[in-house]
């Protein structure tokens, strides 16, 4: 397999595009010659391990049976073999610390030796667990710093894999991260946990369905928009560089009024970077798929197949990190942040999910036959549930300080969770519940009770709707509003132990009700409990325009929240019915929950403290230099005419140009000082929570003022005195 992948990138056109021999036929360039050639996965496991100790793994991935250490070993040595034979010399535990990307910490497989030249090592036990000096990663108070010992632990259900950096390989072991006491301190922990926990529910409500069902995956696909500016132009924005969103900085005339980009065709140099970073990822088994433009200027997408919820979280995490490392290659910057330009589409990371069984079947997927629809609709009805229920703790998942630019800012998607179904199972569900109008035709099911019949063809019957922050598109649930930078594990462990917590509360409703009504049919136990539900949460169902006025209007008359900023959408965490819903459910132990609403309030502050500072610095060192360095050009200007005997009236525009450079200045200048003064006493603060909040409505309204400011003389000053890339410059990459 390796050398096939090696012919093939040495086949790869400048451009990075598959080379194709004369009959048109693709050869070493498919990407199946070299997908996951860098994951130790079944394929390499077979070359390396033995058959129980591959055994091992897959259960342990499949059915969560723990290793003995003596497996445990063996793995280690075979996954060390393999690693040195591609080129490894260095190993390391990785893992998601709850701030920031992913951590690593490079260990070396040389051992030496005082007789001889040394040994390659790597026992079970460095396999199993390491002891990384965490001290530094936020723990949120549960690890005091005399106490900063944390440990990593070996996920086997998500495969070792190989990152190649600069030419360095670095065989690299998915774990969890936590504190010495037994709490989670990444996120990837109770990821593992929430999924384990929905599949365990999923299953036992599909024995009312098929008792062939033993057990249940959790897919996730995840779309990941981004964007790309020129390397060159990142180097000289010190806003992008230190807090990933332009802080400044004029809209173009031709932004994406237009709609020209969307699905356009892709600039020959980021094609090229395009294939380059997909290629990598294929090497690491991400199954990445699609590639297109998106709505603004300068703006992409990717997704992957989808996969096992873990195992996508993962992939998602690592595809950031490539496609980072990658675009340094082509002199790009990729940015992730949700919002890095103002007035532009900011972007989202789409966490499509369904509920999948072991027998095969989409939960989500209306099947051909009314029992099928039965069990679709107790799946899809009880997801819809979950969602109304917990509405403000699935916002809370989403809650950061880059994504409060696009939830609540007019933009896609908004603040308001709502779900939307489309036209055609809004009619299903009306049926369903005995208050439609037969639109949906009914069947008679099998036992005799009338089953809202859902057509098959769905897919293609579903209408888009771009505006929705959680749309239902066929066969799956697509949670829109996530951000771009996120680690979707956040939103996963929500929406996987809402929706798990609903099923285990809808399957003791309908037993209980079988129970007090003897000779009642199942089905009909089934659709009681649902059509209960409908009632409610039809309350969280909107197919109109998410962007509107009158939707902000509509949603507060149906009850349902419009949380627009983060310090607000965080108490949610700590609201009763949440820490009741994750202690009872054994997601997150109570301090746990506490210590990471800490610490997302913390990230909030580090942000905005962050952008504050940048912001003073550009324009004290920048904006306001330039300014007077044009103004001062002016104003000589006008001297001179004047002292040729030039009248005032002639230099009448000019002396505007002075005034008003002198009354942008100004502002700018006052604003700097209270913005400083703010976050002075902002920072005195000691609850978290509250200095949050004071970030957010004393600190943060001057970021758009002072921009206001800045941005008229970005309009007033000379091009080339302007110190700053501009928008126009940034945003279309040749
Ligand atoms: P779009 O939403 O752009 O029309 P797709 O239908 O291709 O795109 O789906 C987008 C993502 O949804 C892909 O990652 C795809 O693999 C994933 N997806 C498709 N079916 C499922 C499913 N049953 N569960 C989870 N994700 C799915
Ligand atoms: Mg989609």
């Amino acid at each position: 397999m390796p050398s096939s992948a090696n012919k093939a990138s040495a086949n790869r056109s400048a451009a990075g595009s598959p080379t194709r021999k004369k009959d048109n036929q693709v050869i070493e360039s498919k990407i199946s010659n070299y997908f996951g050639e860098n994951v130790f996965g079944p394929e390499n496991q077979k070359q390396f391990l033995s058959k129980a100790a591959c055994k091992a793994i897959d259960d342990a991935a499949k059915i969560g049976k723990s290793i003995s250490l003596e497996l445990a070993h063996e793995i280690a040595q075979g996954m060390k073999e393999w690693a040195l034979t591609k080129g490894c010399t260095h190993y390391t535990h990785w893992f998601q610390p709850l701030r920031g990307t992913t951590a690593e910490k490079h260990d070396s497989f040389f051992e030496p030796s005082t007789q001889d030249t040394g040994v390659d090592k790597f026992s079970g036990k460095a396999l199993v667990q390491q002891e990384p000096d965490a001290s530094s990663f936020p723990s949120g108070g549960i690890r005091n710093t005399f106490e900063a010992r944390g440990y990593t632990a070996w996920d086997p259900s998500s495969p070792a894999f190989i990152m190649e950096k600069a030419g360095v390989k670095t065989l690299c072991i998915p774990t969890i991260f936590v504190s010495y006491t037994g709490e989670a301190l990444d996120y990837k922990a109770p990821l593992l946990k929430a999924v384990a926990f929905i599949r365990k529910a999923a299953t036992d409500v599909c024995q009312y369905f098929d008792t062939n069902v033993k057990d249940c995956t959790i897919s996730l696909g995840v779309e990941q928009e981004y964007f790309l500016v020129d390397s060159e132009h990142y180097n000289r924005r010190p806003d992008l560089m230190l807090s990933g969103r332009t802080l400044l900085g004029q809209v173009p005339a031709k932004g994406q009024q237009l709609e020209d980009h969307y699905f356009g065709s892709i600039p020959n140099r980021v094609l090229a970077y395009m294939a380059d970073f997909e290629e990598r990822a294929h090497k690491l088994g991400i199954p990445l798929r699609t590639r297109h433009n998106e709505v603004a200027p300068g703006q992409f997408e990717c997704a992957p197949q989808f996969e096992e919820a873990n195992l996508a979280v993962d992939h998602n995490s690592l595809l950031m990190d490539v496609m980072e490392s990658v675009a340094e290659e082509h002199n790009l910057k990729v940015l992730l942040h949700e919002k890095p330009f103002k007035g532009i589409n900011g972007s989202g990371k789409h966490n499509n999910w369904s509920i999948i069984t072991n027998t095969g079947v989409n939960l989500l997927s209306p099947g051909n036959s009314p029992e099928q629809n039965l069990q679709f609709l107790t799946f899809f009805v009880n997801t819809i549930k979950a969602v109304y229920d917990h509405a403000d703790l699935l916002r809370a998942s989403i809650a950061t300080a880059g994504n409060d630019h696009r939830l609540g800012a007019n933009e896609a998607p908004p603040a308001i969770v709502s779900v939307f179904i489309g036209e055609l199972l809004e009619h299903v569900l009306d049926d369903f519940g005995g208050t439609g109008t037969g639109k949906s035709r009914q069947k008679k099911g099998s036992d005799s009770i009338k089953i809202t019949h859902v057509p098959e063809i769905l897919l293609d019957n579903t209408d888009r709707n771009r505006t929705s922050p959680f749309a239902f598109t066929g066969n799956k649930f697509e949670f829109r509003a996530v951000g771009s930078s996120d680690n979707c594990a956040s939103s996963m462990v929500v929406l996987n132990t809402i929706v798990g917590n609903q099923l285990i509360k809808f399957k003791a409703e309908v037993d209980e009700f079988l129970k007090e009504n003897k000779g009642v049919k199942k089905d009909e136990a089934v659709k009681k409990v649902l059509v209960s539900y409908l009632k409610d949460c039809k309350k969280i169902i909107f197919g109109g325009n998410g962007y509107s006025s009158d939707w902000v209007k509509d949603a507060k008359r149906r009850g349902l929240n419009n949380i627009t900023n983060t310090p607000e959408a965080l108490e949610a965490y700590l609201s009763k019915s949440a820490v009741n819903l994750f202690v009872k459910n054994g997601i997150f132990s109570h301090k746990e929950l506490e210590a990471r609403t800490e610490i997302r309030f913390e990230s909030y502050i580090l942000r905005l403290q962050i952008e504050g500072r940048v912001l003073n610095e550009l324009i004290q060192n920048h904006v306001i230099p330039a300014a007077i360095r044009y103004q001062k050009r002016v104003a000589e200007n006008i001297a001179s005419l004047l002292s040729i005997g030039q009248s005032k009236s002639s230099v009448r525009a000019q002396v505007e140009i002075v005034t008003n450079i002198s009354k942008y200045i100004n502002q700018l200048h006052s604003d700097n000082e209270k913005m400083t003064q703010e976050r002075s006493k902002a920072n005195k603060i000691g609850d978290a929570h509250k200095r949050a909040m004071v970030y957010c409505n004393k600190v943060k309204p001057y970021f758009d003022s002072i921009r206001d400011s800045s941005d008229r003389l970005e309009q007033l000053v000379d091009d080339s005195e302007w110190p700053l890339p501009k928008y126009t410059e940034m945003l279309f990459v040749r």
